[in-house]
């Protein structure tokens, strides 16, 4: 989703980072506000000025998003739902939660923190815009003020939209949950509401392009596709969870899968393993023990003219912590470890013994079917609905 963080400071712990795209927002954001916006409040004033106004204004929507993103996650830590960090990125910001909530009291909680904060701050800075008018002859300082103002209440307003990703969307899902006491459907209402409200702001963006408001339209447009994107994520998610949670490994993996003994040639572990079974490394086993991992890379230095004469027992290494795994492990943890260092299998091992295989490919294959099976009655083929009334 990211295209280049840096981090930008810490704040109550957490560590803020600002995604390049969002460097493109604010030169949006300057750039209308010094051209547009700003001179049409308080005209009179010099370029340079509006250019300034612009900046800091720029620089107040950044800490805007920032506080809104920090309501959120220091609730979420309150509530033992850990954060990572927070991203501001080119559509806003995000706190990025490890796992899903623990409870539906705490994700209505935690949701509701941005929103309010947002509101709180609007309060606040429409407040200071009226001493600065009041006071007088801190016109440009009023204007920002209240500009950033409004913003904070339509960052509180849109946000509230009952459309997952947005806090609403999560508000909704988690009163759903508590209502209904089912998580799953919870979610795939919020975020079918999601994906609904994408449609919407992407056909808004759309006739907004058509009517000549060109920005705003390629804005929405992507708003849209974005929100949709993360709601549809967000059900697959849920989905998997679903099926794969507390499921074990030994449930998925292959037993007796094929390993390599130590004391083959080179030669013959490229000829009969690895051009045979096409995979980039095996475990390497004496007596049904695992005693090491040997992959394409750990023959790379090698000479040809050696692979007949050196062996796999001198070539293999300690197999890596991100390469195994034990037959009782949750199966989604294992699927999030090949999801985050990217071998294609892990080797399943009870002790020193390898019991298993467990490949990516099988357990995705196992998701589709199962996800097959378990369509809603209603999305059945209409020829399976045929042969009900012909049988009796
Ligand atoms: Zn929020």
């Amino acid at each position: 989703m990211f295209i280049y963080r840096v981090r930008l400071f810490s704040l109550f712990g957490f560590k803020v980072y600002m995604d390049a795209s969002w460097l493109l927002l604010a030169l949006l954001i300057v750039w209308s506000l010094a051209l547009g916006v700003f001179p049409s409040l308080v005209p009179g004033y010099r370029m340079s000025i509006y250019v300034w106004m612009g900046i800091a204004a720029a620089a107040g929507l950044l800490l805007s998003i920032v506080l809104h993103e920090t309501a959120h996650a220091l609730v979420a830590r309150r509530l033992e739902m850990p954060i990572r960090d927070i991203t501001l990125f080119i559509f806003g910001g995000v706190a990025e939660m490890e796992g899903e909530p623990t409870s539906a009291r705490g994700e209505l909680l935690m949701a509701a923190a941005g929103p309010v904060t947002s509101a709180a701050l609007g309060l606040l800075l429409m407040m200071g815009s009226g001493v600065a008018m009041a006071v007088g002859g801190f016109a440009p300082a009023a204007a920002v003020l209240g500009y950033l103002g409004t913003l904070n209440w339509l960052l509180a307003i849109f946000n509230l939209i009952p459309a997952f990703p947005l806090d609403g969307g999560r508000m909704l899902r988690a009163m759903l949950w508590s209502w209904r006491k089912d998580f799953a459907s919870a979610t795939r209402i919020a975020a079918g509401s999601g994906q609904i409200f994408g449609l919407i702001l992407i056909l808004i963006g759309l006739l907004q392009f058509l009517r000549g408001a060109v920005l705003n339209g390629v804005w929405l447009f992507l708003i849209g596709l974005f929100l949709r994107g993360a709601a549809s994520l967000a059900n697959q998610e849920m989905l998997t969870r679903k099926i794969l949670g507390g499921e074990p490994v030994s449930r998925f993996m292959t037993p007796n899968p094929i390993s390599v003994p130590p004391d083959l040639s080179i030669q013959n572990l490229v000829d009969d393993y690895i051009y045979r079974h096409h995979h980039g490394s095996f475990p390497v086993t004496r007596d049904g023990r695992l005693v090491g991992c040997i992959g394409t890379a750990d023959i790379t230095m090698l000479d040809r003219s050696d692979w007949s004469r050196r062996t796999v027992a001198e070539q293999m290494r300690r197999c890596g912590e991100d390469e195994i795994t034990t037959p009782d492990t949750d199966a989604l943890q294992a699927m999030a470890k090949m999801s985050r260092t990217k071998p294609s299998r892990l080797f399943v091992t009870d002790g020193d013994r390898l019991v298993g295989v467990l490949s990516l490919r099988d357990l995705v294959e196992f998701l589709r079917v199962k996800l097959e099976l378990e369509r809603p009655r209603h999305v059945q083929e209409p020829g399976l609905m045929l042969v009900g009334p012909a049988a009796r």
